[in-house]
């Protein structure tokens, strides 16, 4: 970060560029079409110059947006796209190719896990592994290993990836590692720090966090030296190297395969970014105050959070996260509980998908998001059938403890 804090940046981003009329936001720019009263001006940002020629490849407002999440990252630039699973879509197939190992964790989202398996099915070799273990992230590389992926909290299980042990093996290796921050958001963890080459977030969970908005975004941290990379084409060889990965997945990503971010939907999510520190520090302290009181439940049988003692990374959490440990939790039900039963007891939150929204939402995991790859790859990720997934809002904490406690009470009555 330059020197200051965190919500200072991001507060005073726009300003910093010269918005129109000392206007303080960036306007929602709905232009498809930028016209230059010289033609040799078109070409120029055609040929590379700074500037815009239609908004499928960005916009004024969606590169304002690029550059708060630069910041938050302490990354050279970033991509923004229309979600989160686009971004995923352009990062592994626009810098993977036929006969190309991916190694990903084997706690991923079910969406991306879904993708990784259309990716296969293109030629990609992709293959799982228990990112919590370094010796076994080591013994799955190949010869063709290009990148290495893994989120950092995985969702519902969270598991804690090596993140620094996997950041010094790809290093070793010149492997391209990119790590998906969305459980922990930039302000709990700087992804660079463990070496990350591309840090991707959802931007429509704790950054835009208030359910208003879809959006993704892919930041180079600038570690990864792409001159060695071989599926850069020559087209994209242009200017430093630190540049030219994530300008093929702009090129790729964004001119080719279209997955844009509405300037609508990043102006929500720049605004919605403004409290992302605030709206942080209440999710993680609601979440580890319910995670302790459902912990001595009688009718829980187990709670998955990294900031119980209990979690089996319950110390690389503490270390990598400076003592916060995020708002998502998995609860395991006591036997006899129904998780259905429960949920509809539930009074403030809401039976939903979804996580980093401000309100607290929960659903049963292995019943809807993780109900399609079927039981077997529910048992390799640590999904149980009783499993509740909590992402936790910033209501205030008696409310939020309250409503779990009379829910689970009129279950076990
Ligand atoms: C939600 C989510 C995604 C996908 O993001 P969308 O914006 O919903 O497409 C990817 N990874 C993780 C960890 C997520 O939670």
């Amino acid at each position: 970060m330059p020197q200051n804090g965190f919500t200072t940046t991001i507060l005073h981003s726009d300003r910093l560029q010269s918005v129109e009329h000392g206007a303080v936001h960036k306007p929602i720019h709905t232009s498809s079409e930028y016209a230059y009263a010289d033609a040799r001006e078109l070409a120029a940002v055609f040929q590379g110059k700074a500037g815009f020629t239609y908004g499928r490849q960005g916009t004024p407002t969606t590169t304002a947006l690029e550059a708060k999440i630069s910041k938050m990252e302490a990354g050279t630039g970033t991509v923004s796209f229309a979600t989160g699973m686009a971004a995923l879509a352009a990062v592994f197939s626009t810098l993977l190719r036929k006969g190309d190992h991916l190694l990903s964790s084997q706690y991923v989202f079910g969406n991306t896990n879904s993708l990784l398996g259309t990716l296969a099915e293109l030629g990609v070799e992709v293959s799982y592994v228990d990112p919590t273990d370094i010796a076994q992230v080591r013994a799955a590389l190949r010869p063709n290993t290009r990148m290495v992926f893994t989120e950092t909290i995985a969702n519902p299980g969270t598991q804690l990836a090596d993140l620094a042990g996997i950041g010094e093996l790809c290093r070793e290796l010149n492997l391209v590692y990119v790590i998906d921050n969305t459980l922990t958001s930039p302000w709990m963890f700087q992804a660079r720090s463990v070496g990350a080459s591309l840090v991707m977030n959802s931007l429509s969970k704790y950054i835009s966090g208030h359910g208003d908005a879809l959006g993704g975004s892919i930041t180079d941290t600038g570690l990864y030296d792409w001159s060695g990379y071989a599926n850069i084409y020559d087209s994209y060889r242009k200017g430093p190297a630190t540049g030219w990965g994530l300008l093929q997945i702009k090129k790729k990503g964004l001119r080719d395969m279209g997955g844009t971010l509405s300037a609508d939907s990043a102006h929500r999510i720049a605004v919605g970014a403004e409290t992302l520190a605030l709206r942080m520090a209440a999710h993680c302290s609601n979440a580890l105050a319910l995670a302790r009181m459902l912990q001595a439940h009688p009718g829980v049988a187990r709670v998955l959070y990294p900031g119980l003692p209990e979690h089996p990374q319950y110390e690389r959490a503490t270390q990598l996260f400076g003592g916060r440990y995020g708002g998502l939790l998995g609860i395991e039900l006591a036997d006899g509980v129904d998780c259905f039963d429960f949920l509809n007891r539930l009074k403030i939150v809401l039976m939903a998908t979804h996580l980093g929204d401000t309100r607290s939402l929960a659903l049963p995991a292995a019943h809807t998001i993780y109900y399609e790859m079927g039981a077997e790859r529910r048992a390799q990720m640590g999904i149980a059938d009783s499993l509740i997934r909590v992402s936790v809002g910033i209501e205030d904490q008696a409310d939020l403890l309250h409503d779990f406690d009379q829910a689970l009470q009129a279950c076990l009555a």
